[in-house]
């Protein structure tokens, strides 16, 4: 190839067949992401094709390794000044995308890896889309989950493309799809093998068929009668997972569609106001948040090098054989050891239903159960690299079983409890190196739930758990560094919260009251639902654990449901009952007073014991802590964090609530934990 012309962040070079091959290759950057100086340049890249006679058509291609365009940069997210200076960005970008699509010459975007939100809206303006076929390669608009929509044009193009129901779906869910599902639902004219990428987007350019045609259908889907029905049926299925307040993005995104449709300047403008008003929304900016969080966590796993071989799991039960599943599913070879088959066998066939759901392909998911071992006699010790103990959360059978493996394992072998209560540096008394015991605690269900909490005891080595918190990052998870002490952080603050609410079932306020006040305030479930979920048994056994260190009388409705076997969801009755399918039967909400209070009750609750955990230093920061209530039990993303909820409402302010709330229920308050923070 020859090389033409050079930018700071695009390369051209034209080829033998006479094609212009436009390559984005972000300067001093490992990800494609496009921001202000990279568009000012693509905007120039689109002015030379546009007067360009030469060439038979233009190829846009990433020059980085793995990925085309990851999206817009968020880090620009934060610094608009005011809405004006948001629309003039969207609008800049419009611009620029709107000329790319009425190039003259083909235009082909040929996508390998992500492209997703201002990268899928790049790929949109051109002619055609060609992608590797492969589940690597991810196409989507995810900009919703950060409270925004897309605002290039992805709202606008992405149904007139495909039609309504497929294209307003990519638009308002912020789902992912292969390149293979993208050309079956038809906004990539065709999904490939890695090595016939080149000869596809080739032939586009050469042979140029006609650019892809919605359907008939598709395109009256997209007519005004059918706009109204359609986003009124919509409206009422996004509103079942979505509130508008907390989260109106998907909304604003449907209005436009309704009422400016898919062609035209209206509905590029109508888009480009919406999304930036929504760029400086608390959403918004609690999103991005969020989103930094998550990359925080992301960077604390620092020694890369490590990659164990090779993991043994002892223990086979509801956590063990999910935290096996996980790690084979992960490229890992793991070993599974329980006393007996039958207790293994149940753990195979939960992750071959994993397996078969998430892979999809036969021989992907043939290959994951070949490295997921059962191993009776534990013959994967002394073969293994990281060994995870899981069984039973008691004391003496965790000592026995740590003595057992210590002798066997490799010397250099990371030895891991998922316990989820038992402070490390009383399982570790019995090792001859109890430097090497570490904390790797998996939240259930393990394939859905993102963060693991990596613990510290006094004695565990620096280097441990620095392995540790790699070894998560390198099975997809994100890791919270924590330090050994009762509950470590998510149970410790979690713990009096649903305590609390069952003091108030104790108090007369109706169950179904307490759930909704807390799904209103932004809660993925409410906290009663949320115990009979985990299991009545389970926040039992941590609330009496729990209470031996801290202040935490248990309910007496939580002990009576307990003997009486009352377990929650899994027996079909709790705090509420269970249909045969396992489904909650409704109960009346009506409660006389606002259910503001409520919320704002056990909210204090919450924050009360985050005080507390940071001034303990149980995590390093205010950031980890919010990270971890968010990852680790769904708190309010669009709050981001109870820190920063906290503040965001006045810390003083919140204090003096908390404590007039307390010493009205004649309880001494603990005003140690909030003097860090009130400073
Ligand atoms: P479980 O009862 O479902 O499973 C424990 C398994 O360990 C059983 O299959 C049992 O046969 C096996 N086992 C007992 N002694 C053994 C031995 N000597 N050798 C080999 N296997 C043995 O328990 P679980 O809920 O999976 O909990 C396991 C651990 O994970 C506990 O420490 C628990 O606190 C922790 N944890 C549980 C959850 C949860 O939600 N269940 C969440 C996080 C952490």
């Amino acid at each position: 190839m020859n090389m033409t012309q050079t930018y700071k962040h695009w390369r051209l070079e034209s080829d033998d067949k006479n094609i212009l091959w436009v390559y984005f290759d972000k300067n001093g950057a490992s990800l494609n992401t496009l921001d202000r100086e990279v568009m000012t340049e693509f905007a120039d890249v689109v002015d030379v094709l546009a007067k360009d006679t030469k060439h038979i058509g233009a190829i846009i291609a990433s020059g980085k390794k793995t990925g085309f365009i990851a999206g817009a940069d968020i880090t620009e997210f934060t610094k608009f000044k005011d809405m004006d200076d948001a629309y003039e960005a969207l609008k800049q970008g419009q611009d620029i995308f709107n000329k790319l699509e009425a190039l003259k010459m083909p235009t082909v975007a040929m996508i390998d890896g992500f492209c997703l939100g201002g990268g899928l809206e790049l790929a949109l303006a051109c002619r055609y889309r060609v992608a590797e076929e492969s589940r690597k390669t991810r196409l989507g608009l995810p900009e919703v989950r950060l409270g925004i929509h897309p605002g290039w044009g992805g709202t606008v193009r992405m149904p007139r493309l495909i039609g309504a129901m497929q294209g307003l779906n990519m638009v308002l869910t912020g789902g992912t799809v292969s390149g293979k599902v993208a050309a079956k639902l038809g906004f990539v004219d065709v999904a490939v093998p890695k090595r016939q990428l080149v000869h596809a987007a080739r032939f586009y350019i050469e042979k140029k068929p006609a650019p892809h045609k919605p359907s008939f259908m598709q395109q009256l889907s997209n007519k005004q009668l059918a706009r109204q029905i359609i986003a009124h049926l919509t409206r009422k299925k996004i509103r079942e997972k979505a509130n508008p307040i907390h989260y109106p993005a998907p909304f604003h995104a449907l209005d436009n569609w309704e009422f400016a449709g898919v062609l035209g300047d209206k509905a590029y403008d109508r888009e480009a106001k919406s999304c930036a008003k929504l760029f400086l929304s608390e959403t918004c900016q609690n999103l991005v948040r969020v989103f930094f969080l998550q990359e925080k966590m992301k960077g604390l796993a620092k020694d890369t090098s490590f990659t164990p071989h090779h993991v043994h799991v002892i223990g086979a039960g509801t956590m063990g054989g999910d935290i096996a599943a996980w790690c084979a599913q992960q490229g890992f070879t793991v070993t599974l050891q329980d006393l007996e088959p039958r207790y293994i066998a149940p753990a195979m066939k939960r992750a071959y239903k994993l397996y078969s759901s998430t892979l999809k392909e036969p021989h992907l998911v043939q290959q994951a159960m070949d490295r997921l071992i059962p191993d009776l006699h534990g013959h994967g010790l002394s073969k293994a690299d990281l060994i995870i103990e899981a069984v039973v959360e008691d004391l003496a059978i965790k000592q026995k079983i740590f003595k057992q493996i210590e002798e066997k394992a490799q010397p250099n072998a990371i030895l891991a409890t998922n316990t989820s209560s038992i402070p490390l540096d009383e399982i570790n008394t019995i090792l001859r190196s109890p430097d090497r015991l570490v904390g790797i605690h998996f939240f259930n269900p393990v394939s859905k739930m993102l963060l693991v909490e990596v613990v510290k005891g006094q004695a565990t080595s620096q280097a441990v758990f620095e392995k540790a918190l790699t070894f998560v990052r390198k099975i997809d998870r994100l890791p919270l560094p924590v330090k050994s002490s009762p509950g470590f952080l998510v149970n410790r603050i979690l713990m009096p919260y649903l305590i609390e609410s069952m003091d108030l079932v104790n108090e007369g306020v109706p169950m179904a009251a307490i759930d909704k006040a807390m799904t209103d305030f932004g809660m993925p479930m409410g906290p009663i639902t949320l115990a009979d979920t985990v299991g009545l048994d389970v926040c039992l056994s941590v609330a009496n654990y729990l209470g031996k260190y801290y202040t935490i009388p248990t309910p007496k409705r939580l002990i009576e449901l307990v003997e009486q076997r009352k377990l929650g969801k899994k027996t079909g009755e709790g705090f509420y009952k269970y249909d045969k399918r396992g489904k909650q039967i409704k109960q009346d909400y009506t409660y006389d007073k606002p259910l503001e209070e409520i919320a704002d009750r056990l909210v204090l609750r919450m924050l009360n014991e985050a005080f507390a955990c940071l001034r303990e230093g149980v995590v390093t920061d205010e950031d980890l802590l919010d990270a971890g209530m968010i990852f680790g039990t769904g708190f309010a993303p669009f709050r981001g964090g109870p820190i920063h909820y906290a503040k965001s409402q006045g810390v003083r302010e919140l204090y003096e609530q908390y404590s007039k709330q307390r010493k009205a229920r004649g309880e001494d308050v603990e005003v140690f934990a909030w003097d860090q923070a009130l400073g």
